[in-house]
């Protein structure tokens, strides 16, 4: 028998705001994991979700949901960091920023503190600045850390095209690369409907006439749908939530699935010093490689573009 077999698959989430619980509440219904543990320095607010979402344990597959504390990172599988401060009144988005960044430092100090052989999985933004703020603090290999980075924004994607084509989701496959925010973009020299690429697709399909138009349009409205969702009612949370099962999922079940994670970069396509969103093989011990495709010109430039943005977020970071 395998011993591995009876070992408890432990996620804590740090941070139980709206993206803390709802990926909670998604996480539980899966049945992917066996201990889900919320941290939040506001004691009220953590007690209320846990006693919300245990009170559910008759529904769901068997599952121990509770309040921890940093000890419980010793023995997790998975950290997945969700706390953020909000802005404040007057406050410019440098200050806001650092003071995410001295929040994470602190929750990844307590991380190192604990020796957790978790895999980190940042979410709060901006997540690949964070990201790399959490992989230096650490000390750990690059793979260990990791960000939410595009896995979000390429569901998007492929719920436009999806819609736009009239074709399941399931059979259209998209990926948003680059920094998650105002400078990612669709590589569609990657995009396919059930293996055939895009570009193939859109004059055999012939439903609209000037399809390179209709695509720059979708990718447009990928990159706005945080910002229209936060109009309408304030903050996103559903999808989020249902992108971190699926990149928490396929850690806790070494799936070597690939996800447009937001990895460390240390030469792959030519970059270093900066975490974005390219696709990336997820396993057990986290990113154990990043796939380098063959990117044309255009969507070359448009990654150097986003490697550069948060390279200059980074160093006004560092400098602050
Ligand atoms: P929220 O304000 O509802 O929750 C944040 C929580 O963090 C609060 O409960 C707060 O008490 C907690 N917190 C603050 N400091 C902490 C600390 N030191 N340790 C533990 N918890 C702490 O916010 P939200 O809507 O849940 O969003 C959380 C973050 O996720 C934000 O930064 C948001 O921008 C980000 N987000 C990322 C994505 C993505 O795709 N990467 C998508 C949506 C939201």
């Amino acid at each position: 028998m395998n011993a591995n077999r009876w070992v408890s698959r432990k996620v804590v989430i740090v941070g139980a705001g709206a993206v803390g619980s709802t990926f909670a509440y998604a996480l539980a219904q899966r049945g992917l994991a066996d201990e889900i543990v919320l941290i939040d320095p506001n004691n009220e607010l953590v007690k209320g979700q846990v006693l919300d979402l245990a009170h559910g344990l008759p529904f769901l597959p068997a599952v121990e949901i509770r309040e921890g504390h940093k000890s419980d990172y010793a023995d997790a599988n998975v950290i997945v960091i969700t706390a953020g401060a909000k802005q404040r009144p007057g406050e410019s988005r440098l200050d806001l920023l650092k003071r995410n960044a001295a929040i994470i430092e602190s929750i990844v100090d307590d991380i190192v503190e604990q020796h957790s052989q978790a895999v980190i999985v940042v979410v709060s933004n901006p997540v690949d600045v964070l990201t790399y703020v959490a992989y230096r603090r650490s000390g750990w290999p690059k793979g260990r850390v990791i960000g939410s980075g595009t896995v979000l924004d390429s569901a998007r994607l492929r719920y436009l095209l999806g819609q736009h084509c009239a074709v399941d989701v399931h059979n259209v496959h998209a990926y948003v690369l680059g920094e998650h925010g105002d400078s990612e973009f669709a590589a569609w020299s990657m995009t396919n409907l059930a293996g055939i690429p895009i570009a193939q697709y859109c004059p055999m399909c012939g439903k609209c006439d000037q399809w390179l138009v209709e695509r720059h349009k979708i990718e447009d409205a990928v990159k706005k749908s945080a910002y229209h969702i936060i109009d309408y009612k304030g903050a996103t949370y559903f999808a989020v939530g249902l992108a971190l099962v699926r990149i928490a999922g396929a850690i806790l079940r070494n799936e070597r699935s690939v996800l447009t994670v937001s990895a460390v970069l240390e030469g792959e396509y030519g970059l270093r010093g900066v975490c974005l969103g390219v696709p990336s093989i997820i396993a057990r011990s986290g990113v154990t490689s990043i796939l380098e495709a063959q990117l044309p010109a255009d969507e070359m430039k448009a990654l150097l573009n986003s490697a550069s943005t948060l390279q200059q977020v980074i160093a006004a970071l560092e400098g602050a």
